[in-house]
C-alpha cells in the first residue's frame, strides 16, 4: 500500500494549512484549532485534540507530523546561558542559544542555515561555508523545543547563518512565530540580523514586519571588504542607503551591531567615522567585543578602548550599548556557534 509522506506541520503557515483543510473539504475554522493545539497548548498526540472529530484526528494524523524536537544535547553555562545542539535527519546538527535576560526575559539565538557562505573572517560558522539552507519548520522547531525547556520571550536571527540568504523559509518562519493564534511573538520581539545583503534586506521590508539588525563591524570599506567579502558587493554607501530606505515603524530603530576587534577598527577615528555613517539614520549600536576562538588571529579589544569607544559614540547622542558576552564558558556567545557535537568532550547529553 502507498502511505503518503506526512508533512512537518512546523513548516506550514496560516496559508498552506487553510489550503491544506480546504483540500480536505474542512472547514477554515479548523486552522486555528489546530494552531492553537500545536503551538499554544503544546500539544503532540491529535488524540489529546478534544474538540476535532476522532475521524477528523485520524485523517489529520496520516498527513501530518506534529512531534516536537529534543536537544541531542545540552550544555549549560555558569551565567544560566543555555546551548541547544539539534541533529537534523541528515544528520546535520545545528545550535540554539537561550540567554537570560533581567525579569526574567530569555532571548533565544536559532540559526537559520548550516554553517553559512558570506566568509566574514572574524566568524567561526563562516569558516565551513554553506552547507544547506534550514527548512522552516527546522526554523520553527528550534523555538518550539526551547520553549519546552523554559520561556523564550524574544528571538534572534543571530546563530549559524546568513538570515537573508535563506528568506522564503525565514519570511515564513516568522510568520508562524508570530501567528495570534499560535507562539504569539509579536514581530518587535523577533530580530533579523543580517550581514548586510542589500536587495534581500529590501525585499525583506516588503514582505514582512520585523526588527532589523545590520552586523557593521567596521567603518571603511576597505577594513569591510577585509573582515565581511559581502561588502565588495554591497559597499557602505549602498548599505546605508539600504538601511535608510528600510521601512520602520515610528519609534523603532535599526541595530547596528560592531564587533570590536583590538587594533582593527576599535580607534576613535573608527568611532568618529562611525559617527557620521549613521547620519540621517534611524539607528542604535550595540557594541560587541570580539569572542576570540581558536584559528583566529583576532584579539578582543583593551577593555579601556571599548569604553572610550563607547563614551565617544554616547557624548555624540548615539545609543550605544554594550553586549554582555553570556555563555563563553560553553562557547555559545556570538560568533562560536559551530554545530560540531563532536568537537567537545565536554557536552552533557540532555536530561
Ligand atoms: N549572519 C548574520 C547573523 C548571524 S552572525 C550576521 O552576520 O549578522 C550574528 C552576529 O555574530 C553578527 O553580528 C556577527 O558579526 C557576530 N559575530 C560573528 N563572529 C563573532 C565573534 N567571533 N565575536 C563576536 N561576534 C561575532
Ligand atoms: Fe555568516 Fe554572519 Fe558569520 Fe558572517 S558573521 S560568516 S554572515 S554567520
Amino acid at each position: 500500500m502507498h502511505t503518503l509522506e506526512r508533512i512537518d506541520v512546523k513548516g506550514l503557515d496560516q496559508e498552506d494549512l487553510k489550503v491544506f483543510f480546504a483540500k480536505m473539504g474542512e472547514k477554515a475554522f479548523r486552522v486555528k484549532q489546530l494552531v492553537s493545539w500545536i503551538y499554544a497548548r503544546g500539544a503532540t498526540d491529535f488524540d489529546h485534540m478534544t474538540d476535532i472529530s476522532k475521524v477528523l484526528r485520524q485523517k489529520l494524523a496520516e498527513r501530518l507530523d506534529i512531534s516536537e524536537w529534543e536537544p541531542e544535547l545540552v550544555q549549560t553555562s555558569r551565567d544560566g546561558t543555555e546551548k541547544y545542539l539539534f541533529r537534523l535527519e541528515d544528520g546535520q546538527s545545528i545550535e540554539a542559544v537561550r540567554i537570560p535576560m533581567d525579569e526574567g526575559r530569555s532571548t533565544l539565538c536559532i540559526s537559520t542555515q548550516v554553517g553559512c557562505a558570506m566568509q566574514c573572517s572574524f566568524c567561526l560558522t563562516g569558516t565551513f561555508g554553506l552547507i544547506r539552507n534550514l527548512s522552516t519548520s527546522e526554523i520553527v522547531h528550534q523555538v518550539t523545543a526551547s520553549l519546552t525547556r523554559g520561556p523564550v520571550t524574544n528571538i534572534v536571527m543571530m546563530g549559524m547563518g546568513e538570515p537573508l540568504h535563506n528568506l522564503d523559509n525565514v519570511v515564513k518562519a516568522i510568520h508562524i512565530l508570530s501567528n495570534s493564534d499560535g507562539l504569539k511573538f509579536s514581530k518587535r520581539r523577533i530580530t533579523l540580523s543580517t550581514s548586510g545583503l542589500v536587495p534581500e534586506m529590501l525585499e525583506l521590508g516588503r514582505r514582512v514586519e520585523v526588527n532589523l539588525a545590520v552586523s557593521l563591524n567596521a567603518t571603511t570599506d576597505e577594513v569591510r571588504d577585509m573582515l565581511m567579502p559581502v561588502n565588495r558587493r554591497y559597499p557602505l554607501k549602498e548599505l546605508m542607503a539600504a538601511c535608510r530606505a528600510f521601512p520602520l515603524r515610528p519609534h523603532r530603530r535599526i541595530t547596528f551591531e560592531y564587533i570590536l576587534i583590538g587594533g582593527v577598527n576599535d580607534s576613535l577615528e573608527d568611532a568618529r567615522r562611525l559617527v557620521k555613517l549613521l547620519h540621517g539614520v534611524k539607528g542604535k549600536v550595540n557594541l560587541i567585543p570580539f569572542n576570540e576562538h581558536t584559528g583566529s588571529s583576532f584579539r578582543s579589544p583593551a577593555p579601556a578602548q571599548m569604553d572610550a569607544f563607547q563614551t565617544y559614540l554616547l557624548d555624540r547622542d548615539i545609543v550605544a550599548t554594550r553586549r554582555a558576552s553570556k555563555g563563553q564558558d560553553i562557547s555559545a556567545a556570538c560568533g562560536q556557534l559551530k554545530g560540531l557535537s563532536d568537537a567537545s568532550t565536554k557536552l552533557l547529553p540532555a536530561s
